[in-house]
């Protein structure tokens, strides 16, 4: 079984694809970062005319860096999350042709349309950008450490939370009404996920090219229907608390994985599927492998009640949540710590 009438940006999945395609391109500028670049920069002909260190998503940086763009005629960007967002704000504010480069299946953001900027401690959603070509180059994403593709199914099973959160909402009439539909492609996607973390473990081309089809559905998804409630909750609210508290971040993949291993078990929904898939798909959930200090999760679920209503997310478990011991011992538990 595999996602059915998938529907999303152009993409290609292959190799040498982007080399192919900068031989027709005018001056060109990336957005990327150390590792990916190393690794793409040799096989490609010719060299771009400006090269953008990617990483800082501030608004006032990213507009700064467009205006400097004199004589580029296209924007590629190249590696993760924070390479594909600053390609999109460049192209956003420049309308030169974009071409995106993923170099970990992890983040859906070659394949949504607005910029994920930082803003004032917390995330704000802007733009709109359009790809010509999403290009999945199966070299690219071997080079990487095979953990870290596997942690690319946090923005899928985000859906697990995701969806529990906008019931609850929607029974408390509170941000977007359920949508029947909407929420059965939800639960689609981890079927899908669930079928295909195996492949993942085993370093398959095929579970990532599936893995990147689902990132597409769900791109195309948040745009037709407005929002991405279906996929987002108070797991990404958890990451963007943690990120708050520790004033520093994680893949984010990897930290989506593990707010959606916490606020299921917070939910009492079903932890337990999270936790196999994660497990199958051979995803760093560890926090000692994280990085992670237990006392890091312990703050990030203090402070997420008060961090939600500051920011206005949307309504989710989070809110009015009482964090006393027992929330304690339950992510405890869902970490197995
Ligand atoms: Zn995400």
């Amino acid at each position: 079984m595999t996602l059915e009438g998938v529907r999303g940006f152009d993409v290609h999945y292959g190799r040498g694809k982007l080399a192919e395609v900068v031989a027709g391109l005018g001056p060109w500028a990336v957005a990327t970062q150390p590792e990916p670049w190393a690794v793409m920069a040799p096989t490609l002909p010719g060299t771009p005319a400006v090269v953008i260190e990617a990483g800082d998503l501030r608004l006032a940086h990213l507009d700064a860096v467009a205006e400097s763009l004199t004589g580029v005629e296209a924007i590629v960007g190249l590696g993760g999350g924070s390479a594909m967002d600053t390609a999109k704000w460049l192209h956003h504010r420049t309308g030169l042709p974009l071409y995106q480069v993923p170099s970990l299946p992890s983040v859906d953001a070659c394949f949504t349309r607005m910029t994920a900027l930082r803003d004032g401690g917390g995330v704000r959603y802007d733009g709109d950008s359009v790809p010509e070509l999403v290009m999945v180059d199966f070299d690219l994403i071997g080079a990487a450490p095979r953990k870290l593709v596997s942690g690319g199914i946090g923005d899928v099973l985000s859906c697990h939370t995701g969806l529990f959160d906008w019931e609850l909402a929607a029974r408390h009439g509170r941000n977007a009404p359920w949508d029947e539909a909407v929420a059965a492609r939800g639960f689609e996607y981890l079927d899908e996920l669930e079928a295909l973390a195996p492949l993942l473990a085993a370093g398959s081309n095929d579970g990532v090219q599936r893995l990147m089809e689902c990132h597409r559905d769900i791109g195309w998804m948040c745009h037709e229907v407005g929002h991405a409630r279906f996929e987002e909750g108070s797991e990404h609210f958890f990451a963007y608390t943690f990120e708050e508290v520790t004033g520093r971040t994680i893949m984010h993949g990897e930290l989506v994985t593990l707010g959606v291993l916490v606020m299921s078990a917070v939910q009492g929904n079903d932890p337990d599927r999270p936790r196999r898939i994660a497990d199958a798909a051979g995803a760093r959930t560890g926090l000692d492998e994280l990085g992670v200090r237990w006392e890091e999760v312990e703050a990030t679920l203090e402070r997420l009640p008060s961090f939600v209503e500051e920011q206005d997310l949307w309504f989710s478990v989070a809110n009015g949540l009482v964090v006393d011991d027992e929330v304690f011992a339950t992510a405890r538990s869902a970490l197995r710590v």
